[in-house]
């Protein structure tokens, strides 16, 4: 099967910035165009930037969609839909990718609507079978298994898993096509955005949580965790645990990190009580930084660590909450 057309990754900002997800998702794109032998192109909507080729020429983008127009100011993701459906239509890509963010996930969802297309979510691997179909990989049933699915029209539309995914640069500076889109009319929003409220950190999911404290079997005895909890609120933490911790109770289920639970990359992790089996490992590896407590020297957590504190958690903890009361610290953010 010969396959045509260019590999399109949608680009999502914040603050004048292209987010991480989106940029894993870039590297991922890169992949498929490489191994298809197709070019990858990008779409932003609204950009921030004045110079795109500089923001965009480590990432081995052949072209750039640009959309721009004076209309798209507090714009939701129904418009952006309209508007991608409509540039999709024109342009027919063979895939399209998003990340499997909030943003991501209700973008592609409409946009597979109404194009009529499938839609494959949360997707950790592409590959191309012998007949030269594409394939795409996802976990169901919490994780325990994987499904490998193809489309059977394209656009091939899908969201990608960027939780274990890393941000790689290409090896070369291609030259960038940029293609502007300047739109004139008005779009109707069948949505209106009337507020932001910023999530509780103690709701939100372990895996997109910015700040993540991993709680082992050496907290003791489910009473601790309220330690655990005044240290998560100065953080603004989110608190996940390891598998004992789950079996005893201690922690929900959807708070498993692990090979059997959630993989996480928070910019800040802190392990406390945690040996640092393989089978936890698995779930932390991608965090940016972190922090492991054990009173164990030769705890494997140690191995990957960024810095150790080897001691007791329950005079560690106190003593770190109170220099952090001390400190005035509240609600931190480290992006
Ligand atoms: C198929 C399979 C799948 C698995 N999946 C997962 C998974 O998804 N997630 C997972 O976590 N595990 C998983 N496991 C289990 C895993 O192998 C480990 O047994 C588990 O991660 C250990 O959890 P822990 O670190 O809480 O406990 P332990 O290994 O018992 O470690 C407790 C640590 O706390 C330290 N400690 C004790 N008291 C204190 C104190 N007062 N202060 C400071 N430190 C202290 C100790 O030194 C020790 O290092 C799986 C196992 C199998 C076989």
């Amino acid at each position: 099967m010969v396959m045509e057309g260019e590999i399109w990754v949608y680009m999502e900002h914040d603050r004048g910035q292209i987010l991480e997800s989106s940029l894993k998702c870039m590297s991922e794109g890169r992949k498929l165009a490489v191994n298809l032998g197709l070019d990858l192109a990008c779409v932003i909507i609204n950009p921030p930037f004045e110079d795109i080729g500089s923001v965009l020429k480590d990432y081995g983008v052949d072209k750039a969609y640009i959309i721009q127009g004076i209309d798209l100011e507090g714009h939701t993701s129904y418009v952006n839909s309209l508007i991608l459906t409509d540039l999709l239509r024109m342009h027919a890509p063979l895939v399209v990718l998003f990340a499997a963010s909030s943003e991501g996930n209700e973008l592609a969802a409409r946009v597979a609507a109404k194009l009529k297309r499938g839609l494959i979510e949360n997707c950790i691997d592409f590959e191309i079978d012998n007949e030269g179909r594409l394939l795409a990989r996802k976990p169901f049933c919490g994780g325990k298994l994987h499904a490998t699915l193809t489309w059977t029209k394209r656009p091939y539309i899908a969201t990608v898993d960027t939780n274990s995914l890393t941000v790689e640069k290409a090896k070369e500076v291609k030259p960038l096509k940029v293609v502007t889109v300047e739109l004139r009319q008005t779009f109707e929003d069948k949505v209106r955005v009337v507020d932001y409220v910023r999530a509780d950190p103690k709701k939100i999911n372990v895996n997109e949580a910015e700040i993540v404290i991993t709680v082992g079997r050496g907290l003791g005895e489910a009473r601790f965790l309220k330690m655990i909890e005044e240290l998560a609120d100065i953080l603004g933490a989110t608190i996940g645990g390891t598998r004992p911790t789950v079996d005893e109770g201690w922690i929900p289920e959807e708070r498993k990190i692990g090979s059997s639970g959630k993989e996480i990359s928070p910019t800040l992790h802190i392990a406390c009580g945690v040996s640092g089996a393989s089978h936890f490992i698995v779930g932390v590896r991608n965090s940016k930084f972190t922090i492991a407590i054990n009173k164990d020297v030769s705890a494997p957590i140690f191995k990957i660590a960024d810095l150790g504190v080897v001691g007791n958690l329950h005079e560690i903890i106190p003593l770190l909450i109170k220099k952090l009361r001390e400190s005035k610290l509240k609600n931190i953010r480290l992006k």
